[in-house]
């Protein structure tokens, strides 16, 4: 393969072929940000946050036209992409500001005659591998922090949505961020991320995507014993307690499960109802969410886009069929459209309720638009029912009692916890997963410490 096709997932058409780039030309990347690597560490803080904040304006001036890119490749509506741009541009911003803050410390020393300094500097050059479902965002939190720490950046996008990566990082050429400083490279990630994983000269590897492709990039990273950051799979539940309000929390409920058709790593996935309210808020979800249009994302008025490609088409499938063999009864949706000629797969958002916990949606993750509703009794049940998954990244929960919601807080084992919120992502929050859900956080100025190696450094007989 020479070239990668990038279809439109809503109507099967061309948009454009992109170049893959061969193992040689990954390794001249490689060499060449790590020879721009020895300029840009010494471009002093200032000028890197002046050059950010300038791909930043670039970006938003023109973001109508990349959240048209955006839409035409992944397939939200243009809505959504729109508000990716300005979250993705929200990083840049914020590490803009971040870069002048790289703190050190001195220490008081233990002895007469020594002074104690802690430094930060740039770990060198970072690989970045990141997924299709957020094309602009999760290539940004992870370019701004290292590009304001002084590092160096080469990405590879994933295959179905390589071309907003492709003007971002033209847009930051044209800020004046140099040539080599932030590189773009195609092709499988498999061999790309041999190449990254593999090189002494990446120092830092960081990966947005499942957690199979995680382990295998950590296990790789382990012989040139390299950082890694990982942002990985989710299986978020949402808690709706007896006292939450039900029709806030069915609102909050629908921004988090069908956002991006359902394909977001934080999208809630199972949601655990306490039993004196489950058919009221049942019902009301439904009722909502049939109201959801599905089509094509350019088009006014659509709220759910198709879905990636054919795996993720028939992952959610078998979910929902196996649900429904289990018991499940179906409140709205359950209804498929598949063009295979075209490779264009549609799923109406749906609403089942009597889920249990012999269903798989009830283990894995799904990557789209079905809610599957559990009922409790106790508190403890829903909390036992929500830890109960090798995932740790986003929980969500309803409650207007301060006592269940602190409690709830404390003992939901995961990185983002959201409290009658159902969009907790920010440039300025740290956002990540426990277990194996990631390492690392990125956001917030947790964000750039990754991107940053402490040195101390011990002065002797002073007099
Ligand atoms: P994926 O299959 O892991 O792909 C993600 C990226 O990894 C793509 O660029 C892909 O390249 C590359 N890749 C695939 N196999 C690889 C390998 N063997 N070595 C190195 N790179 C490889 O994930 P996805 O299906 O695109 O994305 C969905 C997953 O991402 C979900 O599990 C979701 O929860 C997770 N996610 C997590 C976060 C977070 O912040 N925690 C955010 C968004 C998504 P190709 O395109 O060439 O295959």
């Amino acid at each position: 393969m020479s070239q990668i096709k990038v279809n439109n997932p809503a109507t099967g058409e061309l948009i454009e072929e992109v170049k893959v780039n061969t193992t040689a030309e990954v390794e001249l990347a490689i060499e060449n940000a790590s020879t721009a690597f020895d300029s840009w560490k010494k471009v002093n803080a200032h000028e890197r946050a002046r050059l950010l904040k300038k791909w930043y304006e670039l970006i938003q001036l023109n973001k109508e036209e990349i959240a048209k890119i955006m839409t035409l490749e992944n397939g939200k509506p243009l809505k959504e992409s729109l508000g990716e741009v300005n979250y993705a541009t929200d990083y840049i911003e914020w590490y803009a500001e971040e870069a002048k803050r790289i703190y050190g410390r001195t220490i008081p020393a233990h002895q007469d005659g020594k002074r104690i300094v802690v430094t930060k500097q740039p770990i060198g050059v970072v690989a970045a591998i990141t997924p299709w479902n957020f094309p602009a965002a999760m290539m940004t939190r992870k370019a701004a922090p290292a590009l304001a720490a002084g590092c160096t950046f080469i990405v590879k996008p994933a295959e179905e949505t390589p071309l907003t990566m492709i003007r971002l990082v033209e847009l930051a050429h044209e800020a004046g961020i140099p040539e080599h400083v932030v590189q773009v490279v195609n092709g499988p990630g498999k061999e790309i991320g041999e190449v990254f994983t593999s090189s002494k000269d990446v120092r830092k590897i960081t990966f947005t995507g499942s957690t199979p492709v995680g382990k295998l990039l950590i296990k790789n990273s382990a012989d040139t014993v390299k950082s890694v950051t990982m942002e990985l799979g989710g299986h978020a539940p949402v808690i709706v307690a007896k006292d939450a309000d039900v029709d806030f929390a069915v609102t909050q409920t629908i921004a988090s499960k069908f956002r991006n058709a359902g394909q977001t790593c934080v999208c809630a996935n199972r949601v655990i109802v306490h039993e004196s309210i489950v058919d009221e808020f049942s019902e009301k979800l439904a009722q909502e969410v049939k109201k959801l249009k599905v089509g094509n994302g350019l088009e006014e008025g659509t709220d759910i886009g198709p879905i990636i490609n054919k795996g993720g088409y028939e992952k959610i499938v078998n979910q929902l069929e196996d649900a429904v063999e289990k018991g499940a009864d179906v409140l709205t949706g359950n209804e498929y459209e598949a063009n295979y000629d075209k490779d264009c797969y549609f799923v109406q958002p749906t609403v089942i309720k009597n889920a249990n916990l012999d269903m798989t949606i009830m283990h894995e993750e799904t990557f789209g638009p079905i809610a599957p509703v559990i009922s409790f009794k106790e508190i403890e049940e829903a909390v036992k029912i929500a830890n109960d998954t090798p995932f740790g990244l986003a929980a969500y929960f309803f409650t207007e009692d301060y006592q269940t919601g602190i409690q709830l807080y404390e003992q939901l084992d995961y990185g983002i916890v959201s409290w009658n919120d159902g969009a907790p992502s920010a440039a300025h929050v740290p956002f990540g997963g426990m277990k194996e859900s990631g390492l690392g956080r990125e956001g917030g100025t947790e964000g750039i410490e990754p991107y940053l190696e402490t040195k101390y450094l011990s002065i002797g007989n002073v007099e």
